[in-house]
């Protein structure tokens, strides 16, 4: 029987779990811009916004889906998994209360130290700026000041790296939130570790490293990724096998602590002189790391939804043991003031070996368009991280100085600095 499969979001992630589902079952999609990757791989495509679960539930309904996978957080946040389990349609993705994990940065380091969950900083949560920006002043050291809820990616400032103390207490007062976490500045080198899980069950995939910072060298603002890398095993080239277990350990320490958790749960670590640290927890893939670890999943996908949905034991997962890296094409502005509503070629014929994965660009009668984030990724794979990077870097030559790409991630040099400063830091 082919299973009918709801997928809801419309960035690279999604092209990205489109890709690695659409051989296999029957795809419709629900998001608010038309994704032309995801378009072409779905029999239908439905625009709504990932927030509406009245919408989607509809549309699960219509289409008479068996299974949803959900991409963003903003539908975990708003009750999507819910809407969708109580109208009947399994879906993988955690429901609200357990996506707080992700949702909401207190909750999540309380929760953290009250099933003493491995690998927690130092942290105070506050419900007004001034104390929090009075705790800021006070602290002895380097702090990263976080607002509670969802920004994207976008609303943590770390002191002794980006700002002074007193830029972040400005910032703090200025800022429009007043619920904040503040925690100990971690120092070393970040990882995630991607696991699906269900019933109990964690099955992990291979270490990404990512690339917030908008410019080459890691200068500039954050963004929601610029772009990322997997190394041919499971781990990196600045840690070892021990150091990806002590994550494992923590993701199954989250999960024995939420038995009823299904979907994706991502860790992002920092690896510092004395083992990985929870820099925080998705409850969701990660946008680019679904665009390394789909592509190089053997067991399909699919497969794992399906156990998930009937109580069945997860698969153990096979890898095709290939590094890839992942970079971005941005809009020129990006992400402070992004060029959005610019229309756009992409030639696909020109990527070669690499894959495109469409993120966050719309469809429309007359062409390809723009929005205020990131436009479409190119993912590299090959025996090596040198290898696959290459081969990324072959399939940008097709990108015009309408966007922005960081041209240094998975290259030679960038790798060693991260092995070099791991080594510093260890001593
Ligand atoms: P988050 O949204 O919590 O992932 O934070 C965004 C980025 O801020 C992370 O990817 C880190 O680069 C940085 N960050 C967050 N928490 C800390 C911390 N405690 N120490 C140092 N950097 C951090």
């Amino acid at each position: 029987m082919t299973e009918t499969v709801l997928l809801v979001g419309g960035g690279g992630r999604e092209h990205a779990i489109a890709r690695a589902l659409a051989d296999d079952a029957a795809l419709y999609a629900c998001a608010s811009n038309r994704n032309p990757g995801i378009a072409a791989l779905a029999d239908g495509f439905e625009t709504a916004d990932e927030r509406d679960a009245d919408a989607i539930v509809a549309y699960a309904e219509d289409v008479g889906a068996d299974l949803a996978v959900i991409g963003p957080e903003s539908a975990l946040e708003a009750g999507v998994a819910d809407a969708l389990d109580e109208a009947g349609v399994y879906t993988f993705g955690p429901r609200a209360d357990e996506a707080r994990i992700e949702t909401d940065k207190a909750f999540q380091r309380r929760f953290m130290d009250d099933h003493d969950v491995p690998g927690n900083p130092d942290f105070a949560t506050f419900d007004d700026a001034e104390a929090a920006a009075d705790y800021v002043a006070e602290y002895d050291g380097d702090v990263a000041v976080k607002p509670v809820g969802l920004t994207g990616g976008k609303g943590v400032r770390v002191t002794g790296d980006q700002l002074t103390t007193e830029a972040a207490v400005d910032y703090i007062l200025d800022a429009e939130w007043d619920e904040w976490v503040i925690e100990e500045r971690l120092v070393g080198e970040e990882f995630t570790v991607q696991a699906f899980v269900a019933d109990g069950e964690v099955r992990t995939t291979p270490a990404v490293q990512d690339h917030k910072r908008a410019y080459e060298g890691d200068e500039g603002p954050n963004t929601g990724g610029m772009g990322s890398y997997t190394d041919t095993g499971l781990t990196l080239p600045f840690m070892d096998e021990g150091d990806y277990d002590a994550a494992v350990d923590v993701i199954e320490a989250v999960v024995d602590a939420l038995p009823e958790y299904k979907g994706v749960l991502y860790g992002q670590f920092m690896l510092t002189a004395e083992g990985p640290k929870v820099v925080e927890f998705n409850a969701r893939f990660g946008d680019p790391e679904a665009m390394n670890t789909l592509p190089v999943l053997e067991t399909p996908f699919l497969d794992v939804l399906t156990a998930a949905r009937d109580g069945d034991s997860l698969p153990e997962l096979d890898f095709s043991g290939e590094a890839t890296v992942c970079k971005y094409a941005v809009p020129a502005g990006y992400p402070v003031e992004p060029d959005a509503g610019a229309r756009i070629e992409v030639d696909e014929s020109s990527v070669g070996d690499a894959l495109l994965f469409y993120a966050s660009v719309d469809q429309r009668e007359d062409g390809l368009y723009t929005t205020t984030s990131r436009s479409f990724a190119v993912v590299g794979h090959g025996d090596s991280i040198a290898d696959a990077e290459a081969d990324a870097e072959a399939a940008l030559s097709m990108v015009d100085e309408g966007f922005h790409v960081r041209h240094d991630i998975g290259t030679a040099d960038l790798v060693q600095s991260r092995v070099d400063h791991m080594a510093e830091l260890r001593g």
